[in-house]
């Protein structure tokens, strides 16, 4: 039997749940497992919403700022010369309501669909094919099939369906690919209170960096990267052994306050991941929609996260395409489709570049003398000059939602 759609949206991630607005009423597929409580899919990460998506934030996501620290500013210290500098999060404009926001993934996905007519995310349904078909008024249709043999006929379709989008590899678009680099990535509870304070503090070092950021006064989310290589069997580790290989090896010589914050990680919320991105050309000559069908979130543009922007990115895709699709119409959803990947290519082409390009200075050179000049560069030039410069390219209006225009 088919079940018929007006928009479908695949997957529940911040994309998925951002994009339900705007006067059309979608059914989102969610390949997980609802296990109960209010929303228990995503893993216990975070995600900071940097710069971009201001006016879409203020309007359309108004409960989303309630729940988020602010910061105009963080902390950079190299461990190898001890110097300390300021890194500024609002570029050379001064600290109003631009700066890094800090909250919680899983807040951030609960906010977004709390605001969701009840039902409207289907868990355990993971896309499996895509099809289109032409109808007798020349417009095209998507037909879809569920891992468990669902059928359903969209006018729209919306793959949010994150990095190995099977949306994204249906239209053609290339695969995201290894920058090379890799995180390990945690949450730390300290159930009497961290003391840090409310700030975004990093290190440096040749060929590595880190940081944390206290999301409330007892979390505090942290981060390494580095070089990839010599780590690859850290992908299927257990966490314990993620845990000791950043305290032992990969942020052996960082302040005792990071490895303090290390020490006291989540075991559950630990994660070691390759950093992939989709080479910028691939969206400037690739297909990112077919007919009624396009991506949105990692499906599209999949970034290191080295401007913290693959969140903020996906809040983005959300509102512009649903200002598309209700200008266009549902009966003419193609249309829509077309000029929304039109309005987000370039932007997204830039937070790929930008985000490559921050990841590389920042995490310093490898051994010899082409390292010693990225470092030279970051330490002396980079902070000071060019950081202010790409957090002003990446301030973004991506305008509101019609309801609210
Ligand atoms: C540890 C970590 C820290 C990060 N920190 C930041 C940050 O500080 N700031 C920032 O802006 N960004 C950050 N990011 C990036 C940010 O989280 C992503 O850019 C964002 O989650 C993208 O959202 P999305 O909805 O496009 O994809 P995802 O969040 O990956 O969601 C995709 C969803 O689709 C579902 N799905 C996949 N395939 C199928 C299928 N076939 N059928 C049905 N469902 C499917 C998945 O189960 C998932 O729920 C971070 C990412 C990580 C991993």
């Amino acid at each position: 039997m088919m079940d018929e759609q007006e928009v479908v949206i695949i997957g529940a991630g911040i994309a998925g749940l951002a994009t339900p607005r705007a006067g059309f009423e979608p059914a989102v597929k969610e390949k997980v497992e609802n296990t109960g409580g209010v929303v228990v899919w995503g893993w216990a990460g975070f995600a900071v919403l940097l710069r971009g998506a201001l006016r879409a934030r203020r309007s359309c996501f108004p409960k989303l700022l309630e729940k988020a620290l602010f910061e105009c500013a963080g902390w950079v210290t190299n461990v190898e010369t001890g110097t300390t500098q300021v890194t500024s999060f609002t570029g050379t404009s001064k600290c109003g309501d631009l700066g890094v926001r800090g909250l919680h993934r899983k807040v951030l996905l609960e906010a977004l669909a709390e605001e969701l007519p009840p039902n409207t995310v289907r868990f355990s349904s993971k896309l499996a094919s895509i099809k289109t078909e032409t109808l007798k008024d020349s417009s095209t249709v998507a037909l879809l099939e569920l891992e468990d043999g669902t059928l359903i006929r969209a006018k729209a379709v919306i793959g949010c369906d994150g990095v190995h989008s099977v949306v994204a590899q249906w239209l053609g678009l290339s695969g995201p690919i290894d920058s090379g680099r890799a995180a390990v990535r945690g949450l730390s509870v300290f159930p009497q209170g961290h003391g840090f304070d409310h700030e975004v503090r990093q290190f440096v070092k040749q060929g590595k960096r880190a940081g944390f950021l206290p999301l409330n006064d007892t979390d505090v989310y942290w981060f390494t990267t580095h070089y990839a290589a010599e780590e690859k069997e850290l992908a299927v580790g257990d966490p314990l052994s993620i845990q000791r290989e950043v305290t032992n090896n990969l942020a052996k010589s960082f302040p005792p306050e990071f490895l303090r914050v290390v020490h006291q990680a989540d075991l559950s919320t630990l994660s070691w991941a390759p950093l992939k991105y989709r080479v910028p050309w691939a969206l400037v000559t690739g297909q990112a929609h077919k007919g009624p069908i396009t991506v949105a979130g990692d499906a599209f543009h999949p970034m290191t996260p080295d401007l913290a922007q693959g969140g903020g990115a996906a809040l983005e895709d959300a509102v512009v395409l649903a200002r598309n699709l209700a200008a266009a119409g549902l009966s003419n959803a193609e249309r829509g489709v077309e000029q929304y990947v039109k309005e987000r290519r370039w932007r997204a082409v830039g937070l790929i570049i930008g985000a490559y390009l921050s990841g590389w200075v920042q995490q310093g050179g490898r051994a010899g003398l082409s390292g010693w000049a990225v470092n030279w560069f970051r330490d002396h030039v980079f902070y000071r000059f060019v950081q202010p410069k790409i957090v002003d390219s990446v301030q973004y209006d991506c305008g509101v939602l019609p309801s609210v225009a």
